[in-house]
């Protein structure tokens, strides 16, 4: 036989969680077709000696809605060996969308995702009023799969108007946009997503359309989904367990999951350090409704929440209040008051001795200094404060205030308050339910660059910290996510399969710190963030990537299958 592509002599991983083994893969007309010792000729074939062979990494949290216009390719998400994404979460998308609701649905991702409204005004097109139509417009132009779910705020505002933002719909209102979420799926969407998180608002301060459903409402839209036996829905209502009671989220997701029948995917577990074991509550939630039989799965994230601060604009202090007080002042007040001993007595207090939880983890060997502002302190760069406190043999406070005075305040450092605790994460993301992965890629463009989940997960996590076996790791990576979200024909290397692979060096492979770049349209800044160790990815059976550079094709499909669904629709 000869195949498009042979993959010669790697180390299969085929997303089940079974044990790897060393093997060819052979690929013909986007699928793989046979798996083992092959002998076959290929137009191309590739060594993959030492590399590890594994089904394309799914990215099921992203909001690349409009970044997908201009940039098909999806960077930075696919240089860490992601091959397909699904955009439309949180309740934000493109589609549908009436001309004059155009602002309102791009004011919806301002805010709540940090994307500046004039790069989305110049890059977003606009050639589509339907969901279908915007699938349209990706079709055919993808270098990445790409699988959308629906957003309520999208379809709220399609069949409200403005008062989408204003009020509860009525039972009129609720079918229409029943049929029109019907139509969507029937068109390709993958399924729904919805958000009542109650600080997202649009570019205009207003509330986004969702927020404003009833649960009457949700139910009734999942509802659409168990009547076509089609779908998942994606789910935030905000922070589990601070800004709603864990236990009343965690049972309306249930009660959701069951009135639909199909898989919910809610917002999320974190270690946090104000509430330290928040996760342990939500982690048993999960489990309890799982052991139900009922498929509502938590997301979670392999990355650190980081904030950088100098004590100019440190924001990190703010639960204790003698640090609150002193970081409002004015440098030169604050100055004083950072040198009084009197005054470092009652900080060290709170920031040391004190044992109620806070958002400032009072680890200080997890404070770590980033950037010093005189050569003399360059030295020190990269070390936590209670390490150099060690090596100088003085008190961590001392040692804090005295460098920042000494550097006019000016001293950079970086800290985490949500998925500090590298011990509680670990249990997160050793759970064999939680879903991996909350990139966020498209948003956040220049605060925050989540794009490197998967490489992170695989490089520290897996290779350094050992938490799982790599075969495992891979499983949450692909096969549970396509089953989860319903890409059956995605996520295992076996016959039959969509030809979606990744080609990495297991010793090697980990995410790289974010760069800011100038490359959007308009020469806007963003983060990017690369990878090492990805050699390659296929996409449908062809190369979109070979060592971190695109090959210039684009294989990408728009996945939700139009067809089949046409034959069951009422
Ligand atoms: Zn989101």
């Amino acid at each position: 036989m000869t195949f498009d592509v042979l993959i010669k002599g790697g180390r299969i991983y085929d997303g089940s969680g079974l044990p790897s083994y060393l093997g060819d893969v052979g690929v013909s007309g986007g699928r793989v077709v046979e798996v083992g010792r092959l002998n076959g000729n290929a137009r191309r074939t590739i060594n993959a000696d030492g590399l590890a062979v594994a089904p394309g990494f799914i990215d099921f949290h992203t909001h690349l809605d409009a970044q997908l216009l201009w940039d098909p390719i999806a960077t930075s998400s696919c240089w860490h060996g992601v091959t397909t994404v699904i955009p439309g979460n949180c309740g934000l998308a493109l589609a549908p969308c009436r001309p004059e609701d155009r602002e309102n649905v791009l004011g919806t991702f301002v805010r709540v995702e940090a994307m500046p409204l004039p790069l989305l005004k110049e890059t977003v097109s606009w050639e589509w009023t339907t969901f279908p139509e915007y699938l349209d417009r990706l079709r055919g132009r993808l270098g990445v799969n790409t699988a959308s779910l629906m957003g309520h705020c999208a379809l709220r505002q399609f069949v409200m108007g403005e008062e989408s933002s204003e009020r509860a719909a009525t039972d009129s209102e609720i079918e229409q946009m029943k049929r029109i979420l019907r139509e969507g799926i029937g068109g390709g969407a993958i399924g729904f997503s919805t958000n009542q998180n109650p600080v997202h608002m649009r570019a205009d301060g207003r509330p986004i359309p969702s927020r404003l459903a009833t649960d009457d409402e949700i139910l009734e839209l999942g509802s659409v989904l168990g009547e076509l036996n089609r779908g998942s829905i994606q789910i935030s209502q905000g922070t589990l367990g601070i800004s709603i009671p864990a236990e009343q989220g965690i049972q309306f997701f249930e009660r959701l999951a069951v009135r639909s029948g199909r898989p919910v995917i809610w917002q999320s577990i974190a270690h946090r350090w104000s509430h330290p074991d928040l996760y342990l509550r939500l982690l048993e939630g999960a489990q309890a409704s799982l052991s139900k039989g009922v498929p509502s799965y938590p997301l979670c994230n392999a990355r650190l929440f980081n904030n950088r601060f100098t004590l100019n604009n440190a924001q990190v202090f703010d639960d204790l209040p003698s640090w609150k007080e002193i970081m409002f002042k004015g440098r030169d007040v604050k100055t004083e008051l950072l040198r009084d001993p009197q005054i470092r007595r009652r900080l060290r207090y709170e920031a040391v001795e004190d044992k109620r939880p806070s958002r400032f983890s009072r680890r200080w060997d997890l404070v770590y200094l980033i950037k010093s502002a005189l050569e003399k302190n360059r030295h020190l760069e990269g070390k936590s404060v209670a390490e150099i406190a060690r090596m100088q043999q003085r008190d961590v406070i001392d040692v804090f205030l005295d460098l920042s005075l000494e550097e006019g305040l000016e001293t950079e450092f970086q800290t985490s308050s949500t998925n500090g605790d590298e011990e509680a994460v670990a249990e997160i993301l050793r759970s064999p339910f939680t879903l991996v992965g909350q990139s966020d890629a498209g948003a956040h463009l220049i605060y925050d660059a989540g794009y490197g989940y998967a490489t992170r997960f695989l490089g520290y996590w897996i290779r350094e910290r050992k938490i799982m076996s790599l075969e495992e790791g891979i499983r949450k990576l692909t096969f549970m996510v396509a089953s989860i979200f319903g890409l059956h024909d995605r996520g295992l290397i076996r016959p039959g399969m969509a030809a979606d692979l990744v080609l990495f060096d297991p010793q090697e492979v980990r995410e790289c710190e974010p760069e800011m770049v100038n490359d959007l349209p308009g020469g806007e800044r963003r983060l990017i963030q690369k990878a090492l160790g990805v050699k390659m990815t296929l996409v449908n059976g062809e190369v979109l990537t070979e060592n971190g550079e695109h090959t210039g094709t684009l294989p990408g499909q728009v996945l939700g299958n139009r067809k089949r669904l046409d034959a069951i629709a009422p």
